[in-house]
Parts: C-alpha cells; sequence; structure tokens
C-alpha cells in the first residue's frame, strides 16, 4: 500500500517510539522488523564540481559565488576535507562509488567500460540495499554503459545528459536501456531542476514503510556548460578571482608532464588551449571577443567566461539542492535522513593553467563531501585529518543501514566513514591513498599515472604508456616517462616539483615502499603489463637523490 508522506509518516515514526518505550525487549526486535527505522539515505551527487566552488570549503571563489544550500549540509552535519578519488575521471569514478571497489577491480578503467551485470559478483551497494529491504531509486546522470540495476526505479539521462531540454529513459518506459538518445522524446526544461522534480515525485509516492536510498545525481557543472535561462547574467560585469597557480611557471614540472593537459591561456603553444575554444561559437556558451588583446588579456578573458559558465551552472546545482532539503523539511524527514552531498571528482578551475580533470593534482583529485543526520553526526563540524575516499562511499552506506552480513562487503576495499563522520574515528586509519588514471593521452593530453598520497607527501610516477589495446594502445604513442613528489605541507599548491632534491630522497624512498605495499594491497600488480614492469624498474631509483 502506498501511502502519503509526511503526516502518515509522523504518525507511524510517534505509534513506533511509544511501541517500543513499551515493549520488552523480545517485543522491541518484532516492532523493529515491522516497521523498519534505519535511516532514509539521499546520496546527491555533481558531476565536476570542485571543492573551490563549494563555499564551506572557504576557497577563493567563496564570497563571489557562495553555495548557501550545499553549505546548509554542512553547517547542519560534516565536511570533509580530504576526501580523494581513485580515478578522477567520470564513469570509472561512479562505478567505485557503487561497488567499493578499484578501477582495476571493478573493470570499469575508462570511460567506454560498462559496469558489470547482477550476475558478475561486482558489488553494487544499491542492490545490497535493495535487498536488505530498502526502497531504491537512481534519478539523473548514469554515465555507465550498462543498464542501471539494484534500483526499483530509475529515471537517467542517457550518456552526457543534455542541459537544455533534455532526453530522459525511465525504468517503467517500454523501451530498453539505451545510452542513445535516438528514439527518446525531449522534455522541456532545465536538467538541473527536472531531476530534482523526478526525485520529489519518487519521494512523494514511495512506500513510507520502508527506508529509502535515492541516488539524486546532476549533470552539471560538467562542460560544455549550460546555464539555466534565469542564471545568463549571474555575476555579470564580477571579475572572478584568479588562482595563484593560472600563471605558474611549469619548468619544476618532470619531462612526462611539462608539455602535458590542456591549457586555458594558451601559453604553451602545442597544447590544446581554451583560448582558440571560446572564440569559437557553441563552446562555452558562445565565442568571447577577443579581438585587440594581447595574449595574456586573452588568457585572462578565456579564464572568465570559463568561470562565469561554471559557476552559473552550479548556482543551479545549489538551488536544487535546497528544494532536496526544503523536502525533507516540510515533510518530516530530516530527522531520519543522511543527506551525502558530493561530486564524481574534482575540476581544474584555473590551477595550473588547467580546466577538466583526470590528473592526480589536488583540485581535480579532492572530491567534496559533506554530510548531514540529526543526532547521529554533530553539527557544523570539520574532519581535515583523515584521508577518505569515493572507494568509502558504498562500506558507509551499507554501515548506516547496519549492513554488515552482505557476502559482498568482503569484496569490498574501502572502510566505513561513519566513525569519521560521527566524530569518533579509530585509533588507527590509513595513512595514504592510492590513485591510478588508465585513459593515455585519451583526451586532453593527459599520460597514464599513478600515485599515491599521505598526509603530507605526493608521489607520482608517469609511465607514459598505453599499456593495451582498450587503453589506447596503437592509437595513442608512449610519452615520456617521470616522477613527481610534492610537499603538500610546504607547497599546497604543488607548484614546486622537488623530486630531484636531495632533502626529499629519504621520504622519496619511503614513499616509493608506500605505493609499492599499496598496489599489493589493493591488488593491482601490473603483471599483465611487463613492459610497465620493466619501465619502473629501470626508472625506480633514477633520482638524482639516490
Ligand atoms: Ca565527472
Amino acid at each position: 500500500m502506498v501511502i502519503r508522506r509526511s503526516a502518515a509518516g509522523i504518525l507511524i515514526g510517534i505509534s513506533f517510539l511509544w511501541i517500543a518505550q513499551k515493549a520488552t525487549q523480545g517485543e522491541e526486535k518484532t516492532a523493529i522488523h515491522q516497521c523498519d527505522t534505519r535511516p532514509n539515505i539521499v546520496f546527491i551527487m555533481s558531476d565536476d564540481h570542485a571543492c573551490n566552488a563549494i563555499s564551506t570549503y572557504g576557497g577563493r571563489l567563496a564570497g563571489t559565488a557562495p553555495t548557501p544550500n550545499i553549505d546548509r549540509i554542512a553547517a547542519s552535519g560534516i565536511r570533509l576535507d580530504r576526501c580523494f578519488v581513485t580515478n578522477s575521471i567520470c564513469t570509472p569514478s561512479r562505478a567505485v562509488i557503487l561497488s567499493g571497489q578499484h578501477s582495476h577491480k571493478n573493470g570499469v578503467k575508462t570511460l567506454v567500460d560498462a559496469f558489470p551485470g547482477p550476475d558478475s559478483g561486482t558489488p553494487n551497494v544499491a542492490s545490497i540495499l535493495q535487498r536488505s529491504g530498502y526502497q531504491t531509486a537512481l534519478i539523473g546522470k548514469w554515465h555507465l554503459r550498462s543498464a542501471p540495476w539494484g534500483f526499483d526505479y530509475w529515471k537517467i539521462g542517457p550518456g552526457q545528459g543534455k542541459y537544455h531540454d533534455p532526453f530522459f529513459i525511465a525504468s517503467t518506459d517500454e523501451i530498453p536501456y539505451t545510452t542513445k538518445v535516438r528514439g527518446l522524446g525531449r522534455t522541456k526544461g532545465y536538467y538541473t531542476d527536472l531531476v530534482t522534480d523526478y526525485a520529489t515525485e519518487w519521494l512523494d509516492q514511495r512506500d513510507t514503510s520502508k527506508p529509502f536510498f535515492l541516488m539524486l545525481h546532476h549533470k552539471a557543472p560538467h562542460g560544455k556548460w549550460e546555464p539555466a535561462k534565469r542564471h545568463q547574467d549571474y555575476l555579470k560585469d564580477i571579475s572572478i578571482p584568479e588562482p595563484d597557480s593560472l600563471w605558474e611557471d611549469f619548468s619544476h614540472r618532470s619531462p612526462a608532464t611539462i608539455d602535458k593537459g590542456t591549457s586555458i591561456t594558451n601559453r604553451l603553444k602545442d597544447r590544446r588551449s581554451m583560448v582558440g575554444d571560446v572564440q569559437k561559437p557553441n563552446w562555452y556558451g558562445g565565442p568571447v571577443e577577443m579581438a585587440g588583446m594581447n595574449e595574456k588579456e586573452k588568457g585572462q578573458a578565456a579564464y572568465q567566461k570559463y568561470l562565469h559558465q561554471y559557476l552559473a551552472c552550479v548556482k543551479a546545482v545549489d538551488e536544487n539542492v535546497g528544494r532536496v532539503l526544503d523536502y525533507l523539511d516540510t515533510n518530516g524527514l530530516k530527522e531520519n535522513t543522511l543527506v551525502i552531498y558530493t561530486s564524481d571528482q574534482g575540476m581544474f578551475l584555473g590551477e595550473h593553467d588547467y580546466f577538466d580533470k583526470r590528473w592526480i593534482y589536488e583540485e581535480c583529485f579532492k572530491m567534496p563531501f559533506v554530510a548531514s543526520l540529526p543526532n547521529r553526526i554533530k553539527p557544523g563540524t570539520a574532519d581535515q585529518q583523515h584521508l577518505c575516499s569515493n572507494l568509502d562511499f558504498a562500506q558507509t552506506i551499507l554501515d548506516y543501514a547496519q549492513i554488515t552480513e552482505a557476502p559482498e562487503i568482503s569484496q569490498m576495499q574501502g572502510l566505513s566513514l561513519k566513525p569519521i563522520l560521527e566524530g569518533t574515528p579509530p585509533n588507527s586509519w590509513r595513512d595514504a591513498v592510492y590513485y591510478r588514471y588508465w585513459m593515455h593521452l585519451a583526451h586532453h593530453q593527459i599520460p597514464g599515472h599513478y600515485g599515491v598520497r599521505d598526509s603530507r607527501y605526493k608521489l607520482v610516477f608517469f609511465h607514459g604508456l598505453p599499456l593495451d589495446a582498450k587503453l589506447g594502445a596503437g592509437v595513442f604513442p608512449p610519452s615520456t616517462a617521470g616522477w613527481e613528489f610534492y610537499d603538500l605541507q610546504q607547497d599546497p599548491n604543488e607548484t614546486n616539483n622537488v623530486y630531484e632534491k636531495t632533502e626529499y630522497a629519504s621520504e622519496i624512498r619511503r614513499m616509493k615502499q608506500r605505493l609499492l605495499d599499496l598496489k599489493i594491497e589493493y591488488d593491482d600488480r601490473d603483471d599483465q603489463y611487463p613492459e610497465l614492469l620493466k619501465l619502473r624498474n629501470q626508472l625506480w631509483d633514477d633520482s638524482s637523490n639516490e
């Protein structure tokens, strides 16, 4: 029976409390079975939303482009300042979040790998929740090349989705799942608004006797950036602050990266440049008039155009987060709902003269993560210490759903963040996170690499090999290999690669061992890539500090 929300839900809650107070311990167990009071879970994820564009993180844009609604979650709960993605790109990150496994384990290393199906044995947090009695729904961006599973209901925008008058396909439609839009009708409206409409409609009709798990995934602020019509003039005439590293001198970089990646300002002539792109119609919302500008002014104009478009897309996301929070408030759901806001990875907003993501560098490696659950997560807190990851999201959600016995959990590689979120961290926590990007030179000229980050240092090995046909062999040539090492305490913006500095020799040796240990721990040993192992062994001790 479908019971309408709010009043009925509150009544059930009050009745249950009374029953629970009166019941003996044995009767209580029966009552819990009959009325499942485990927390609801609303998991809101945007696409390419950098911490630097969320005001609770206090970055350079906090005053210019605040996000008051995402900040509301942090104010009533917690903000994680050290949450990192395992592989900074859309499709793989989504697969990690569902499975609790690194890309090499769940098989989704690239944008074209399909998430394994229900018979694959691959863990899927939604499926486990569904089996345990949760109602599950996925609304918005999916971006995995296989049909969603583990959801009672899904409604998604195929592929990347469109900002304006988008296409959607739903589990209740009579056509099978597709990643193509051919044959689908367009829906009038703006993607970010529509998915919130669909989410609240689903919440309206749900079975209130069960807890729910809602994944609400925005397309925004992924490029190409097309703001809602109401935000076309957002921050008009406001000059967006530039990051310190927009005009970085790259001479500190290893030969592996010095000429790689896409540039906003066009300072490195062999890079693809946003300056060139923004002069073309239909790229970032239309051309920028650059006639009469010198090279630096063109770079500044390209940066301004990019940030204006991006932040206007963020504005609609923030408004719609507010709509969801208001819905939970007005329907009596706030007290028993875990709300999470995150993004599939971070994003460069001009740092290192980059846009896009994929690199291990901080701005796209770091994920936003704020969460609230009244009486469980203390309001207004922030964890600046513990190294967290999207690898942990599935186990965290299952922990809150009180699911400990599912056999798939033993196949997951993360940790539950629940003790971190609730301010009771264990004495022992991970001391480093492992990162790997596989799509060698496939987009934005970014070479294949892997690395390790601990609380102070970051070590990266750019192997520069495509490895196999799926990863670009035969299409993209090898690029120069190299190591980089950053002391994040001394150099938080990573503008001083110290790999060849003798004073860091012992720390580099230690981090190399840590990297090897993590590769063994996560079972990413590269035995299938003998040329990579050979190269790594050749270069292992090549730094001048040895
Ligand atoms: Ca993304």
